[in-house]
């Protein structure tokens, strides 16, 4: 054949795609770490001549298909091509699906050298290195060329039908793309700006930090330029990651209304549910044996694949659309629904999913945690990605949470007395290192600048002695055994980085029994950046967007943004008139001035209500403060609604929470700083008029914290705002958010804390706000 390749896959996707039949089984899992592997596969290559090439870069051809990948090694002498694969446990145990394509894939790479190389015949070798014995098992078979090209065509040919329907996709996804409008005839007050700024930064191919006020409509205004960009500068696909579900449907409908002014673009739109959600037989592990939908699942998977998409498919160049009729996307009851009916399990449909859609929404979890699945799938394809980041001024907090780990040892003294015969020795092993360093400790809470050696090394050994042996007893299910395991592979994975960005601490606290001291160990990321500016770099361009991304160097600096990020700061469509912004300077919040500040506090919300009566939200510290506050009023106003936030709650009462402020109503909500009413929470007009807010949000001051600031000291020289000042005023500013929503809104903030008058302080403060000082009341 010899059109111009058009479409470029790699080896293992190929075969994947192609050689990929039989039970969805995780049991041989799970597999070795990275760092593992590729430790494994070092040994095996030093173990080789010195004429023993690796990473063998190899291509070719079919039709409009380029199959690219590269080989692990290949030994001339022995005219040998290998596969290496590390493994654990006993390989008589892993599923003949997957040693079939490993041999797709040797396969493939085989065809590939003869046809590089002018080779007649090649011998091929699948290494499997095993991770705990260093020993290889080799399994080897000759093929000549003939044979391998005809192996290659089929594979290909398989292929091809799809390929060429991507082929087409693309085509038509950028035509459309390029013709698309702006949905909403024009942009709102800001809204050009941010996406302006969006598109240059695909355009340069540099990240972006963009602060951009609420009320603008930052879901459309960002997504609607990264898919323009999208067919401009050459983008596979846009990630679109949330914190929350609601960030998520935000953008799903963002799509629809994208694809409502675009009724002809062919946009396949997934939405990615955690694995937990997804899941439809809880009770059930996830191999065929057990599973009804992972039995058979790659057999059923091209039906399902091709029911997905074809859910997503707008109606035919010419045809009219209906009215009003819905353009599907894979949201994840959709997704769901497909699933179920081709009998496949939804979450690995969804998995799937990702290689074919030009959108996916999803956690942030999903492209930057140490296993994110969209990140991996970016390399493994050579993508070329654009991502999303909303209410990214999360980011620090959920990235230092993706890269900590911690573990308790009263978990480990429970699980000793459990487990079967073989583990107990290892176990006890930690057991005892870990008893070593509790004798050594004398505070309750200390951090250590390195790690314990003897303690490390015992958990390596336990987490391999545990792995080896699920590994050879598959059906051996124990949650506890199975937690520990996960801890303890995290904690090593993270011990291998340990470093400035991370603190080591022992926690240490009173035991179930007298005789016994208990503990947390815990590996606390605190400077997210080393893990995240890899990824960053892994894409065309990242856009991080937020309400309150100020300021940036703090941003900047705990996120790893490169050096050529570009920023953005989105003039407000909101003007002073609309805020009056009281700062409540008489009265201090400080820990020790509490209850001195119960009543004054109550005064200046029963005098505002008085004023002006309707819909109010106060803020504090803790729901302590907040129950003497909302007490307080409640004695002295009690002709006042009042209605408080309880601990843990959960959806539908946050949604009840929130369903009494009404255009009607009148009251005032109690709430905490941080919690489920400081941020997302939109009451546009009469819903919402004031706020007030008890507090400048600063982390409490503990030991961790402390260790915190000393560590943010020495590598930032500003180790009280990088700890206190800018995460808790993030928490202020938000909070404060909630009350102007649109350009018509009208409403009152009450800043209640000498602190807040101070400049430092409010030039942290949105640029718009005027903000006045609170009368003082005697
Ligand atoms: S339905 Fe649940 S148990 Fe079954 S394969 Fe899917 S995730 Fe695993």
């Amino acid at each position: 054949m010899s059109a111009q390749p058009q479409y470029t896959i790699a080896v293992r996707a190929l075969c994947e795609f192609t050689a990929k039949t039989g039970d969805l089984d995780l049991r041989f899992t799970p597999s070795p770490t990275a760092q593992e592997g590729i430790a494994g596969h070092a040994v095996v290559t030093a173990r080789r001549g010195d004429d023993y090439q690796t990473e063998l870069a190899l291509s070719g051809d079919f039709g409009p298909l380029r199959v690219r990948g590269r080989a692990d090694g290949y030994d001339a002498r022995a005219n040998r091509i290998e596969e290496i694969k590390t493994y654990r446990g006993d390989l008589k145990k892993m599923p003949d699906n997957q040693r079939q394509l490993h041999w797709a894939q040797v396969k493939v790479y085989g065809h590939l050298l003869c046809q590089d190389q002018g080779l007649d015949k090649v011998n091929l070798a699948l290494v499997y290195f095993d991770i705990g014995s260093q020993k290889e098992t080799v399994l080897q078979e000759t093929h000549t060329a003939a044979s391998l090209q005809a192996w290659f065509e089929q594979q290909c040919t398989l292929f091809l039908q799809w390929a060429q329907q991507e082929l087409a996709h693309r085509a038509e996804r950028d035509a459309q793309l390029k013709a698309m409008r702006f949905p909403h005839g024009d942009f709102r007050p800001g809204q050009r700006q941010l996406a302006e700024a969006m598109y240059k930064a695909s355009k340069r191919g540099v990240c972006l930090l963009a602060q951009a006020p609420t009320g603008i409509g930052k879901t459309v205004g960002s997504l609607f330029p990264m898919l323009k960009a999208s067919a401009e500068h050459g983008v596979d696909k846009v990630f679109f990651l949330a914190a929350k579900t609601s960030g998520r449907q935000m953008a799903l409908d963002a799509v629809e209304v994208i694809r409502a002014g675009a009724p002809l673009l062919p946009l396949r739109t997934l939405e990615m549910a955690s694995k937990s959600t997804a899941c439809v037989n809880p009770d059930k592990a996830c191999h065929g044996d057990s599973c009804p939908l992972a039995k058979g699942f790659y057999d059923r998977l091209p039906a399902a694949r091709q029911a997905a998409l074809d859910i997503m498919l707008p109606p035919a160049s010419g045809s009219e659309p209906e009215s009003g009729a819905t353009l599907l996307a894979l949201d994840r009851d959709t997704l769901r629904a497909v699933a179920l009916a081709h009998d496949v399990c939804p979450y690995y449909l969804s998995s799937e999913m990702a290689r074919w859609c030009d959108i996916v929404i999803g956690d942030y979890n999903y492209y930057f945690d140490l296993s994110a699945m969209l990140h991996s799938l970016t390399l493994l394809n050579d993508w070329k990605v654009n991502v999303l980041v909303d209410e990214a001024h999360n980011m620090v907090s959920r990235a230092r949470k993706m890269y900590s780990a911690d573990m308790e040892h009263a978990a480990l003294r429970l699980l000793r007395k459990v487990v079967p015969e073989e583990l107990k020795k290892p176990l006890d092993r930690v057991h005892r290192q870990w008893n070593q360093l509790e004798k050594d400790q004398t505070a309750e809470y200390q951090s250590h600048a390195t790690l314990p050696e003897k303690f490390m090394g015992a958990l390596q050994t336990a987490a391999t002695a545990i792995g080896d042996y699920m590994a050879e007893h598959p059906s051996y299910v124990d949650a506890g055994l199975q937690e520990f395991y996960f801890n303890a592979l995290l904690f090593t994975r993270l011990a291998e980085s340990f470093g400035d960005h991370a603190l080591f601490d022992i926690e240490k606290s009173e035991g179930a029994r007298a005789s016994h001291s208990n503990s947390v160990l815990c590996i606390r990321n605190i400077v997210p950046a080393p893990f995240l500016k890899p990824r960053f770099e892994s894409t065309h361009t990242t856009a991080l967007f937020s309400a309150t991304l100020s300021p940036w160097n703090y941003f900047g600096d705990m996120l790893g943004m490169p050096d050529t990020t570009a920023w953005v700061d989105v003039e407000s469509p909101f003007v002073a008139e609309q805020l009056s912004v009281q700062v409540a300077a008489h009265i201090s919040t400080r820990y020790q001035h509490r209850q001195q500040s119960l009543r004054p506090i109550a005064e200046l919300m029963g005098e505002q209500y008085r004023r002006q009566p309707g819909n109010y939200l106060a803020f504090f510290s803790s729901f302590d403060y907040m129950e003497k506050a909302a007490n307080q009023f409640a004695e002295h106003y009690p002709e006042v609604p009042v209605w408080r936030q309880s601990r843990r709650m959960d959806e539908t009462e946050r949604a009840q929470f929130l369903a009494r402020f009404t255009l009607d109503s009148a009251g005032i909500g109690f709430a905490v700083l941080g919690g489920s009413f400081g941020e997302g929470v939109d009451l546009p007009g009469a819903r919402l008029i004031g706020a007030f807010v008890a507090t400048l949000g600063l982390p409490q001051i503990n030991p961790v914290n402390e260790q915190i600031r000393q560590r943010m000291d020495a590598i930032f020289g500003a180790g009280y705002d990088y700890t206190y000042t800018y995460p808790g005023m993030q928490k202020v500013v938000q909070a404060a958010g909630r009350v102007i929503r649109t350009q018509s809104d009208r409403g009152t903030v009450y800043l209640i804390d000498d602190r807040f008058g101070r400049p430092e302080i409010q030039q942290l403060m949105p640029a718009w706000w005027r903000i006045e000082s609170a009368l003082l009341r005697p």
